[in-house]
């Protein structure tokens, strides 16, 4: 009989020869499970999303109640129903006045898709700004907004109009015009290798937006959720978009995504022609009931309120002359090393020594640390001494 990694190499469809291919059975906490029982200490959070941790009762309960009442019922934006109209008020009750609308959607590259499309109905025009080292999904049109020629290539053409820039680079933003339908920005730069933007210069894209009338879409779908310290990452710079995008932990664990804007620009969706977004599962109810549950956890709990500190142990832990920098907000950090080899290295002796950790798709020669909001001290040393461990023994092996 063959056994389950045999099975999942042969029916699950592969993107890379590499696959990571840890069996995992369950699921708590910060820590993942293999069939043996031994613990897998979680740093990348399923890449951002599971802000709360595994397994979170309150998350798993509001999964029941409503899979219970029902699930899915019609084509997203008809039938009223409470699960998708409750988490819409709960963020708007956190977000400042103009973001007062919200479309739910799948995932992140959906969001990203609605927004594109909201921008160009609401501004009437085509072009489209994007930066170098960006990551917004992996459909066309998010691929179209990538910057990174290599991961793209291969899918052209893709959709035209679209101009890159600089990330963090004040000289580039002449380039924004009245032309300009949208500019599409991470807050925090995340697959770039976390790369946090100068408060001057995102209040500068913000204003530059303002005087040539381009819609500023602030990508959040790694950075919101408390990730970077603050509930969305635009409050630590001071400007507010005209279209948030979040996906990832937004669900709780359960896929879902949102584009959010002001009423009047959302209302460009209505009409000529009507129906400017469809989507049949964007906005389950069983996502939504498990969204504003991890939304009630997150501020209930006030786990924002020691991102901060956390992220500071791991700084001051992850000193080692073969670490050459660690960038980042928050719990959304990378620690950069030599190389990809030097990288992969470390990350695969991690996961053996039961932490996990990735690269990132554009800097693959950083390590990537993002664990759960709830981790703890004692976890955080545990996993900086094993990190630290791996990185000296490559080190010595060299
Ligand atoms: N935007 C950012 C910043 C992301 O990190 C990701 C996924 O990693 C996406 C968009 C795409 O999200 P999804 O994979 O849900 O389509």
């Amino acid at each position: 009989m063959l056994t389950l990694r045999q099975l999942f190499l042969s029916h699950n469809a592969q993107t890379t020869d590499f696959p990571l291919l840890l069996e995992v059975e369950r699921a708590e906490g910060v820590y993942l499970y293999d069939p043996h029982g031994k613990p897998y200490l979680d740093l990348i959070s399923g890449i951002g999303v599971s802000n709360l941790g595994h397994g979170n009762k309150r998350v798993i309960q509001a999964i029941k109640d409503q899979a219970e009442k029902y699930m899915h019922l019609m084509v997203y934006g008809e039938y009223i129903q409470s699960p998708q109209v409750r988490l819409a008020e709960k963020l708007i009750s956190l977000l400042p006045d103009s973001l007062n609308s919200v479309y739910f959607v799948n995932s992140g590259a959906e969001a990203l898709e609605g927004a594109m499309k909201l921008a160009k109905r609401y501004t009437n025009r085509r072009e489209v700004i994007a930066f170098h080292n960006a990551y917004h999904g992996s459909t066309h049109g998010a691929l179209s907004v990538m910057g990174n020629e290599e991961f793209k290539q291969a899918y052209r053409p893709l959709l035209p109009g679209i101009n890159f820039i600089r990330f963090n680079e004040p000289d580039d933003l002449q380039f924004i015009t009245n032309e300009t339908a949208c500019v599409i920005v991470e807050t925090v730069q995340g697959e770039a290798g976390i790369r946090v933007p100068d408060i001057s210069y995102l209040q500068a894209l913000r204003s530059r937006c303002t005087v040539t009338g381009t819609l500023l879409i602030l990508d959040e779908i790694q950075a919101a959720m408390g990730r970077t310290g603050k509930l969305f990452a635009f409050e630590h710079f001071g400007i507010i978009p005209d279209i948030l995008l979040m996906a990832k932990a937004l669900g709780g664990g359960m896929p879902i995504g949102a584009f959010i804007s002001s009423k009047e620009i959302m209302d460009a969706l209505k009409e000529n022609p009507i129906l400017g977004h469809i989507t049949t599962f964007g906005g389950h109810p069983v996502c939504c009931a498990a969204g504003l549950a991890a939304l009630e956890v997150l501020i209930d709990d006030d786990l924002i309120a020691s991102v901060e500190i956390k992220s500071n142990l791991f700084k001051e832990l992850l000193i080692h002359p073969a670490i050459k920098e660690i960038r980042g907000k928050g719990l959304l950090l990378a620690i950069e090393l030599e190389s990809f080899n030097f990288n992969k290295k470390v990350i695969d002796q991690c996961i053996a020594n039961g932490v996990i950790t990735d690269w990132f798709l554009h800097c693959s020669n950083s390590m990537r640390i993002a664990p759960p909001l709830i981790i703890t001290e004692d976890q955080i040393r545990f996993a900086c001494k094993v990190i630290l461990d791996a990185i000296d023994q490559e080190y010595q092996n060299k």
